[in-house]
């Protein structure tokens, strides 16, 4: 058992509000930076992450006030090569990110990437001096027959480098509660990831941050964001909108 103090959170779990734009978003749609800024004031509590689409990423992080972190929403296992359309950890971080996503189960269900390939591109990211948030989580098939948490646990020891925890951020998206406006329980959230933190295996889970993804809006954020292990969320659809992330943020404390 490596979990922090029931009640504590390290200062190495800083709470971490993230938005993931998927495939939305075009130029105009860059006033979100400072209506959220305006809606924020100054910086909150919580660490601020969005992910726009590649199109967005420059402009996005010139325009978002400097505690709005904006990275990337993939990226390639490779380095450079002749892989038309992949874009490489390295070269998000010249473009001065400091996070990507990896093994979002969209790609994973419509690129049909695979444990070992988010693994690879995960390694990547840590090589380029990112932190990568590797997303895990269940159907709803292996939900209901009693699996989820031995499907996650599988996910994370397959497709997460060793490395120390404060070098990578998981986030457990269960894939029945992405885009359905159905969500996990806070209590089953927090257990999923106590299991997680528990079976960390560098000794060192206390300080693993592990987001919470899936149908998180104003509604439901502050029953997720209170619980002892849900160390931020990852949020799709509610993040375009300035008004319903700010008030994500403002649950997050
Ligand atoms: C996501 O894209 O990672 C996600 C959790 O989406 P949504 O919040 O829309 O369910």
């Amino acid at each position: 058992m490596t979990s922090g103090v029931a009640g504590e959170t390290p200062m190495a779990r800083r709470k971490l509000i993230a938005g993931n734009w998927k495939m939305h978003g075009r130029s105009a749609d860059l006033v979100w930076a400072e209506r959220l800024s305006g809606l924020l004031g100054r910086a909150p509590g919580s660490e601020i992450l969005v992910f726009p689409p590649a199109t967005l990423r420059a402009p996005m992080a010139s325009r978002v006030p400097g505690f709005v972190a904006v990275g990337g929403q993939d990226c390639a296992a490779e380095t450079e090569g002749a892989r038309t359309g992949d874009i490489s950890a390295s070269m998000l971080a010249d473009l001065g990110a400091r996070y990507v996503i990896t093994g979002h189960s969209e790609r994973r269900r419509l690129h049909g990437e695979s444990d070992g390939l988010v693994r690879a591109k995960s390694e990547a990211a840590l090589k380029a001096g990112l932190t990568p948030v590797i997303c895990v989580g269940e159907t709803l098939d292996q939900r209901k027959a009693g699996e989820a948490e031995a499907v996650v646990l599988r996910q994370v020891f397959a497709s997460v480098p060793e490395a120390a925890a404060g070098r990578v951020i998981i986030a457990y998206e269960p894939v029945w509660a992405i885009g359905t406006g159905l969500h996990a329980s806070p209590e089953d959230a927090d257990r999923m990831h106590r299991a997680i933190r528990e079976a960390w295996r560098s000794g060192d889970g206390d300080q693993l941050r592990i987001l919470y993804g899936g149908s998180v809006n104003p509604g439901n954020a502050a029953g997720l964001l209170s619980r002892e292990h849900i160390d931020g969320a990852l949020v799709g659809g509610a993040s375009l909108d300035p008004d319903s992330f700010a008030a994500i943020i403002r649950a997050g404390g």
